[in-house]
């Protein structure tokens, strides 16, 4: 069994479509990740529908250039996650951006959004699915400051001194279909070890113009075997313990 552990699910128009295609290659769990206000009661509501999806929340870092009204409408989406506490794998996708979010005057209150995440995370004893892109030091340099169960880097694009440091912190490094193109992607996969390695679409994000979907892991998984010169049997038992490791709740139901 592959398991998809970041997807925007949500996103999709023909939903059934994507988790028949994803089934037909070994892809039998989906974590789906929330990303803006009104985007989670509709994550929430796909994880009740399909058996496969589960439901991460969190407020995406580029929420602050999406949507103006995201700072009133914050303590309704606290309440809204502890409320569903029970009933998430996660907190996520949430964290810093600077590099599509480019307006500086938006950093203070992306700060803030992610602080007030990582403050849930810890509370409610959830692991966190992050999104770290051109904001890597601010990221590691807030992150201890938390009691996190777990931490998830969702596809690192960073420096190898960040990359280094969540290693020696025993970090999880998901991996996306950009590996088939990307130096970066790659040099993650060889640099974590297996022990720290998951898989993830991100989809509907597209990968050389093709929407990416929770199918696109079966690819994924064969680049990951091939660069780290591990049998396909033994790399699929060990990401599978890593994600029981890192996200148990989807094992639950
Ligand atoms: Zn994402």
């Amino acid at each position: 069994m592959l398991i998809d552990i970041h997807c925007h699910a949500n996103l999709y128009l023909a939903i059934d479509e994507i988790i028949r295609e994803a089934k037909k290659v070994g892809v039998e769990k989906i974590i789906s990740v929330g990303m803006s206000a009104l985007s989670l009661e509709r994550v929430l509501e796909i994880s009740n529908q399909y058996e496969s999806i589960y439901p991460s929340l969190g407020i995406h870092p580029e929420e602050v250039q999406m949507n103006e009204q995201i700072e009133n409408q914050l303590e309704e989406v606290v309440d809204l996650i502890k409320k569903n506490k029970e009933n998430i794998c996660a907190i996520g996708e949430i964290g810093l951006d600077h590099h599509f979010v480019k307006n500086e005057e938006l950093y203070p209150l992306q700060k803030k959004i992610f602080e007030k995440m990582l403050l849930l995370a810890q509370e409610l004893e959830l692991p966190v699915n992050l999104h770290t892109k051109g904001a890597e030091k601010l990221v590691f340099d807030t992150l201890p400051s938390y009691k996190i169960p777990n931490v998830n880097i969702h596809w690192y694009s960073g420096s190898e001194n960040y990359l280094k440091l969540g290693i020696d912190r025993g970090y999880y490094f998901s991996i996306t279909p950009a590996i088939s193109y990307s130096p970066a992607v790659k040099k993650t996969v060889l640099m974590v070890d297996k022990e720290h390695l998951l898989l993830e679409s991100d989809g509907p994000v597209k990968y050389a113009g093709k929407i990416g979907t929770p199918a696109m892991i079966r690819e994924v998984f064969t680049s990951i075997s091939k660069f780290k010169e591990i049998s396909a049997n033994e790399l699929e038992v060990q990401l599978c313990d890593n994600t029981k490791k890192i996200f148990p709740k989807i094992f639950e139901k």
